[in-house]
């Protein structure tokens, strides 16, 4: 298996690390090394400028905005991005509905939502996860009965990422509970602005109010926006599910995060803010995280190396999730260890960094925060205790 980049995937590297240098916005930039929180202005700004460069979406079907990149390619998109300090796109939009629109979706729902949902003109929350159906979410219980042309909803969802920004939400429902749980289920869009939605935000540990839960009342969802055959939504919720794999792991991220630290760790030695035994304490540990992200590293691109020569679906991936969001923790450890005493602190997450009196020190007003929000991260997208399960069994055959 050859993990070495070709000539070709050199050149696209330094053209990606180009656009973006020249690309990305000075504040949005700042905001991201800070760790400051993104707001909805910051994340449509950006991808709209992505998009004009036609690089928003670029794991869609080309026909509809995608880009004809090798899994090697697309590999280095990522870690560029995340090397300069670059905004992902709403995750909901460009990996979640977009893809399932593209393969599953009519050709009038292609037509309505697709290029709206690559330029972020409408902004998608998703509608999976209810009380007593999260790991388990073929337990939904949000009911939906016909009437006519119509759907009529009632029940709930919760952790509802961004609801309060939404125009548009997709949802798993249930319109059969006569068979196994997986069957009859149904994948619905459904226009936030329809009477009967109530949000109700539920304010998290870093002092964020992104999550919510939402109620239905009667909702009536129009049939024409059900994604596929009713009965169906399981499938394509695995699709959605499973897409882009191949980042999971945001080795990028953790690079980047791994050479700030560095960065910030001679800026306080040289400032006489670490002692002698702090300092060789923190190198120890930042060796010991290097080690293993170069080791997640090559396991990374030893799916990327398969998938690129036709492997399919790989078990790996569950390890690079486990792998990859212990060590996007470790990383946040690691910043509140360096920050000492001072990273104790809980300012407004949104203005962390102008709270600080030396802005030298923005980036410790932006620890505690940072540590507390990057514990979601082994829980959305499938919790490593669920990654574990799937690693026992399809790896370890236990
Ligand atoms: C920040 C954040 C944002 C989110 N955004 C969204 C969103 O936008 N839309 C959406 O639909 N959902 C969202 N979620 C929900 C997320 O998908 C669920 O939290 C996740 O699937 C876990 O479900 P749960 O919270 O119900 O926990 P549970 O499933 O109740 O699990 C509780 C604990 O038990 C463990 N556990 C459960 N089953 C097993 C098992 N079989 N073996 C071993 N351990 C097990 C879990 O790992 C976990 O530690 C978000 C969650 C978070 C934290």
């Amino acid at each position: 298996m050859n993990l070495d980049f070709t000539p070709e995937d050199r050149a696209f590297r330094r053209e990606v690390r180009d656009f973006l240098s020249a690309a990305l916005p000075a504040d949005l930039r700042r905001k991201m090394i800070e760790r400051r929180h993104l707001g909805k202005a910051d994340i449509v700004r950006w991808q709209q400028i992505m998009n004009a460069r036609g690089w928003a979406v670029p794991a869609w079907p080309v026909a509809y905005g995608g880009q004809p990149w090798t899994p090697t390619q697309r590999y280095i998109f990522q870690e560029e991005m995340a090397l300069a300090h670059a905004p992902e796109g709403s995750p909901f939009n460009v990996n979640m509905i977009g893809p399932v629109i593209a393969k599953f979706g009519t050709a009038a729902q292609k037509e309505r939502f697709l290029p709206a949902t690559a330029n972020i003109d409408i902004w998608w929350c998703q509608g999976f996860s209810e009380p007593g159906a999260g790991s388990d979410l073929a337990a939904i219980k949000t009911g939906a009965v016909r009437d006519g042309d119509d759907y009529v909803l009632n029940g709930q969802k919760i952790w509802t990422t961004q609801a309060q920004h939404a125009d548009w939400m997709f949802a798993l429902v249930r319109t059969d509970n006569s068979g196994k749980k997986q069957q009859g289920i149904t994948f619905l869009l459904l226009d936030m602005r329809t009477p009967g939605i109530t949000i109700r935000p539920i304010p998290s540990i870093d002092g964020i109010s992104d999550l919510n839960e939402v109620f239905f009342d009667d909702v009536r969802v129009p049939v024409e926006n059900r994604i596929g055959e009713e009965g169906k939504g399981w499938d394509y919720a695995k699709h959605l599910l499973g897409h882009e794999r191949s980042g999971i792991a945001r080795i990028g991220l953790s690079k980047e995060r791994l050479g700030q630290l560095r960065h910030l760790q001679a800026d306080m030695t040289a400032r006489g803010r670490l002692s002698a035994v702090e300092q060789a304490r923190l190198a120890r540990k930042l060796a010991e995280a290097e080690v293993e992200l170069r080791a997640l590293e090559l396991t990374q691109l030893r799916v990327v190396a398969a998938d690129a020569q036709g492997g399919g679906a790989n078990s790996a991936a569950s390890i690079l999730k486990v792998k990859g969001t212990e060590l996007r923790q470790r990383m946040t450890e690691l910043a509140l260890e360096l920050a000492g005493p001072a990273g104790l602190a809980m300012p407004d997450h949104h203005d962390a960094a102008d709270d600080h009196a030396d802005p030298a020190d923005g980036w410790i007003a932006a620890a505690a925060p940072f540590y507390f929000t990057m514990r979601k991260v082994s829980i959305f997208g499938g919790s490593n205790e669920i990654q574990k399960n799937i690693v026992a069994k399809t790896v370890l055959g236990l």
